[in-house]
């Protein structure tokens, strides 16, 4: 059996004082693959990623490893814990009202910098200058005094510490009512077809807070500098959010799909030695993150949700029927709507009362086969 190590790394303290910490495992490969960096439940009630890692770690142990490979379960000791009644809330800060996953750091500036320094050197070294100063710049702000980070900002800066050093990162999360869905960069669109996933997320070279933006837009801006000086260089990290299915649901047999599926993916970028993991063929739809539409609520009321997720839908299939009952002998009662283009119904919001805009649907539109 291969061995597993645990750390247990100090995150904060909460009001009585207790240490917040997160269980880190590492295990150790030969030295010659890539990195690899697996993160779960940064958001409170997306708990399914603690199972995947379970299954990832039961079967690590038997694999033979070229790569290291670091997983994190309860990667936010705080979200997990964000109760109201029976359910979790956890997505965002409950003092701040900020999104737990939109707290990671990125120095815009460093990719100019570096690129301008290091355009002389070879890929090899470019590529270990940047991922030191990257560290460093995450080291530096750690080392700040404390009153300069928030509860959140610490959390996110402690882990995006550790996804720094590894050359591929999957933060795992699940939607609220959701299929299974791949955001994953313009980029690394190649790689999408290693995961056994449906529907992917094409998403653009810009930061907006979350950790797979953290870990690849740093490197994907550096590429674009040191192209433009005429340096020819290629991102060497890749990094995906994987949505995993719905919130507030342990699947252990899901789990261990979901965790052969990255191994698939592990095994494709060599990071495990003779591992019998290959992709299924399966069509895979692709959408730009422009055309990932919303679809709010266009009257207050309770919902049957209607739409199949993560399979094509034509425009005018009902997605939903509205009921509203205090106005049963004045007008109808019952409202149905309908896609209103051609899409793929990819999570629906977890309740059945909404209000007049509440974020009802979120579509796959204008989808193409990858
Ligand atoms: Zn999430």
């Amino acid at each position: 059996m291969h061995p597993v190590s645990q750390e247990n790394i100090y995150v904060g303290e909460v009001a009585n004082g207790l240490p917040l910490t997160i269980p880190v495992y590492r295990l150790k490969g030969n030295g010659t693959g890539k990195s690899v960096y697996i993160q779960a439940n940064m958001h409170g009630a997306e708990v399914q990623g603690n199972a995947v890692i379970y299954q990832l770690l039961e079967q690590l142990q038997t694999l033979e490893l070229n790569g290291d490979i670091t997983l994190v379960p309860y990667a936010n000791p705080i979200g997990c814990n964000q109760k109201s009644g029976e359910f979790t809330l956890g997505r965002f800060d409950p003092i701040t009202g900020v999104n737990w996953n939109r707290m990671y750091h990125y120095d815009s500036q460093l990719p100019k910098l570096m690129a301008e320094q290091c355009a002389h050197l070879s890929s090899g070294e470019i590529r270990n200058t940047f991922q030191h100063a990257l560290i460093a710049s995450i080291d530096a702000q750690l080392e700040a005094p404390a009153h300069t980070l928030s509860t959140g900002k610490r959390i996110a800066l402690q882990l995006q510490q550790l996804a720094h050093q590894a050359d591929i990162v999957l933060d795992l999360h699940t939607g609220p009512i959701s299929t299974q869905h791949l955001y994953c960069p313009e980029y690394a669109r190649a790689s999408a077809k290693y995961f056994n996933i449906a529907n992917v997320l094409l998403i653009p070279n810009e930061f907006d807070g979350a950790l797979d933006e953290a870990a690849f837009c740093p490197w994907w801006q550096l590429k674009a500098q040191l192209n433009a000086l005429d340096c020819a260089f290629e991102v060497p990290v890749e990094a995906f959010t994987v949505e995993l299915g719905s919130q507030e649901r342990i699947d252990l047999s899901a789990a261990k799909d979901d965790a052969d599926n990255i191994l698939t993916y592990l095994n494709y970028q060599g990071v495990l030695q003779d591992a019998p993991f290959y992709p299924k063929e399966m069509t895979r739809y692709g959408c730009m993150l422009s055309d990932y539409k919303t679809y709010y609520a266009p009257m207050g009321g309770m919902v049957e949700y209607l739409a199949p997720l993560g399979e094509p839908i034509a425009a005018g299939t009902p997605i939903a029927n509205i009921l509203r009952m205090e106005r049963y002998l004045s007008e109808t009662p019952l409202h149905t709507l309908c896609a209103d283009s051609d899409a793929i119904a990819i999570l629906h919001f977890a309740s059945a009362s909404v209000n007049q805009g509440t974020e009802l649907y979120k579509f796959f539109t204008n989808t193409f086969e990858l």
